[in-house]
């Protein structure tokens, strides 16, 4: 079943307005089955419409427009839809009452025609009723196709979307069972990973669709199937998984929609096992403890942290010897291993981890070229490190460092 979307909207054409509708409707519509063929931004423009909507119905089933229902005259979309099913406005009484009803609960201002008017709807429509709201939504069939018109204002779009518009489709259409399984991947970029699964994805069977999502460090891998046979589908996929788990072990870390990321792998591996963590950063200035502490049940094992960000108080508050720092570099194995050593102990935790770099865009405190990173874990009787060179752009080698953080405490 294929569909397409169309928001219309001047604000969206000059980048006042980001459509989110779109990606609303789009992921509503995937979930049920349904795929999108193409999605189209136009300006309120009665020409432009009159096209898009010829253009839609000779490739898709479903079309549905969001936008240009309000009642003033550049909102031209419910007249346009008019003409272009033959058809005339007229007023719909349970419609009238609606804007009746909101205007006494909320407006109090006087009633006026135009408001009235947003009453008016294609006889050949049926109206989707919207509470939230005074412009009503509205469904037309023609033949097998079918036209939805939905306000633009997002949150009694989504209202009508969920409670409206996807059972009357279910009822009308019958979807196939779409199925999507993302496997989270840290340390192997993108083509290192694509390169050892190659055999495995050339191999993959036509009904399954593979997506590469990088994102600083990680990788997404999403496998997609579907079909009318649910059962079948889930195989299909399983038995893929089952295949390429092996080819990824040392970088894969879960399924996305078990666990979102890895941070909360972590936090649920501590929380199982009682085991508390501590964090001294540097260069990431808070950004790591940041990623634990936005995830709810956090105190069950984050003991606390410290950005020590001069010199000095990695020295004052870690008691990382000075001598050490002077000898070797502040930017240094030695230095990031006293760090985790140290906080460790402060915080009386079972893991500490530090971070120390520079992130640039200037050589700083230390002469360590500008990307460099040290990341350690401590345990109790251990601790280990590495170095990671994170590129130049600051912002990025930051989130970068941060995720190397994780990717070595997940180990
Ligand atoms: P209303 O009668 O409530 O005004 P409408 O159908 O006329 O509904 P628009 O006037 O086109 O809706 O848009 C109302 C508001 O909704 C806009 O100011 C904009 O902020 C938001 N909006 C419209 N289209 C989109 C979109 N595609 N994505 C996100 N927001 C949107
Ligand atoms: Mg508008």
């Amino acid at each position: 079943m294929l569909a397409e979307i169309i928001t219309i909207g001047d604000e969206l054409l000059i980048g006042q307005v980001i459509d989110t509708n779109s990606a609303f409707i789009a992921e509503t519509l995937n979930s049920i089955g349904a795929s999108i063929y193409q999605i189209t931004s136009i300006q309120d423009d009665r020409e432009h419409l009159l096209q898009a909507f010829k253009d839609a119905e000779s490739r898709v089933d479903i079309i549905i427009i969001t936008g240009g229902l309000g009642p003033t005259k550049d909102d031209i979309t419910k007249k346009t839809i008019a003409e272009y099913f033959n058809d005339t406005l007229v007023r719909d009484a349970s419609v009238t009452k609606n804007i009746e009803d909101i205007w006494k609960k909320y407006v109090r201002q006087t009633l006026l025609q135009v408001n009235r008017d947003q009453a008016l709807v294609p006889s050949k429509a049926e109206v989707l009723m919207n509470e939230l709201g005074t412009a009503p939504g509205m469904w037309l069939d023609k033949g097998d196709k079918t036209f939805i018109s939905l306000p633009g204002v997002p949150f009694e779009m989504k209202q009508l979307m969920e409670n409206k518009v996807i059972p009357k489709l279910q009822e009308k259409y019958e979807f196939p069972f779409i199925l999507h399984k993302t496997l989270l991947t840290y340390g192997l970029g993108e083509s290192t990973l694509a390169k050892r699964i190659e055999a495995w994805e050339d191999a993959l069977p036509t009904d399954i669709k593979l997506a590469y999502m990088p994102n600083l460090g990680s990788v997404r891998l999403r496998l997609s199937s579907k079909g009318l046979d649910e059962q079948k589908v889930r195989q299909g996929i399983d038995a893929e998984i089952k295949k390429v788990l092996p080819l990824i072990e040392d970088a894969f870390v879960g399924f996305e929609d078990e666990a979102e990321s890895l941070e909360l792998i972590i936090a649920n591996r501590l929380t199982a096992s009682g085991k508390t963590l501590s964090i001294a950063e540097s260069c990431t200035g808070g950004d790591l403890a940041g990623q634990f502490t936005q995830n709810a049940g956090a105190s069950n094992y984050f003991n606390g942290g410290v950005v020590t960000y001069a010199t000095d108080s990695k020295i004052k508050v870690l008691g990382v010897p000075k001598a050490l720092v002077e000898e070797h570099s502040v930017v240094s194995k030695e230095v990031v291993e006293a760090m985790a050593k140290n906080v460790r102990e402060l915080f009386d935790a079972d893991y500490g981890i530090a971070t120390t770099g520079n992130a640039g865009p200037s050589k700083g405190d230390s002469d360590v070229e500008v990307g460099t990173v040290f990341i350690a874990v401590a345990t109790k009787n251990t601790v280990v490190s590495e170095v990671f060179m994170l590129g130049s752009a600051r912002k990025r080698v930051i989130r970068k460092a941060v995720n190397k953080a994780l990717e070595m405490l997940e180990k």
